[in-house]
C-alpha cells in the first residue's frame, strides 16, 4: 500500500498560535484539500498524525475536536478525498508521554495498525518535530513551507534525508509524479 502521513495543523488548515478550539478556526489551506484528493485518487491511504495538546490544557474537549475532524472530512469529502484515520495525541508537553513529537509514537502506532515498514513511507509536517518524528520512526520527512514551515526551515537542524516543498500541493505534484 501506498501510505502518507499527514501533520495537520499548518499543512492541511491554518494553523494559529491560539490553537485551533472549534470548527468555524478549522480553515482549509488553499489547495491542500485538492492535494489530498489528488492523493486519494491515485490509491494512496492518507493518515493523520496531530499533537493536540489543546486537550491537556483545558482549551477544548474531545466531542469538539470531533466536531473540528468533521468539518475536516466533510470538506474533504467535498473536495474528492479522504483520511483513513486520524492519530492524535491529546497530551500536554509535561505529560512524558511516548505518542507527542517530536516522539515517534503516533508514527509507530500507525505502522502497526497498517502492518507497513514505515521505512520510506512519506510523512509530511511544518515544524522540527513532525520532521524528527519522522526520522526516529524511519519515514522520510518532507517539509512544507506552509504555517510555520518558513521558520522551520529558516531555524534549520532538519534531519538530513528532508525534502522541502512549497506546501501540500507541490508534496502530491512529487509524489504522484514519483509513481
Ligand atoms: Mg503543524
Ligand atoms: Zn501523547
Amino acid at each position: 500500500m501506498k501510505l502518507i502521513i499527514l501533520d495537520r495543523d499548518g499543512v492541511i488548515n491554518q494553523d494559529s498560535d491560539a490553537f485551533v478550539k472549534s470548527p468555524d478556526e478549522w480553515i482549509a489551506l488553499p489547495g491542500s484539500l485538492q492535494a489530498i484528493a489528488r492523493l486519494t485518487q491515485a490509491d494512496w491511504t492518507v493518515v493523520v498524525a496531530t499533537n493536540q495538546s489543546g486537550l491537556a490544557r483545558g482549551l477544548f474537549d474531545m466531542d469538539t475536536l470531533t466536531a473540528i475532524h468533521t468539518k475536516m472530512r466533510r470538506e474533504l469529502a467535498a473536495a474528492g478525498g479522504s483520511v483513513d484515520a486520524v492519530f492524535m495525541c491529546p497530551h500536554g508537553p509535561d505529560d512524558d508521554c511516548t505518542c507527542r513529537k517530536p516522539r515517534p509514537g503516533m508514527f509507530e502506532q500507525i505502522g502497526h495498525r497498517y502492518d507497513v515498514e514505515l521505512a520510506g513511507v512519506p510523512a509530511v509536517g511544518d515544524s522540527l518535530r513532525d520532521l524528527q518524528a519522522s526520522a526516529a520512526a524511519g519515514c522520510s520527512p518532507w517539509l512544507v513551507l506552509t504555517g510555520n514551515g518558513k521558520k522551520t526551515l529558516a531555524k534549520g537542524g532538519l534531519p538530513d534525508n528532508t525534502r522541502v516543498c512549497d506546501d501540500l500541493s507541490a508534496v502530491a505534484d512529487a509524489l504522484l509524479q514519483d509513481n
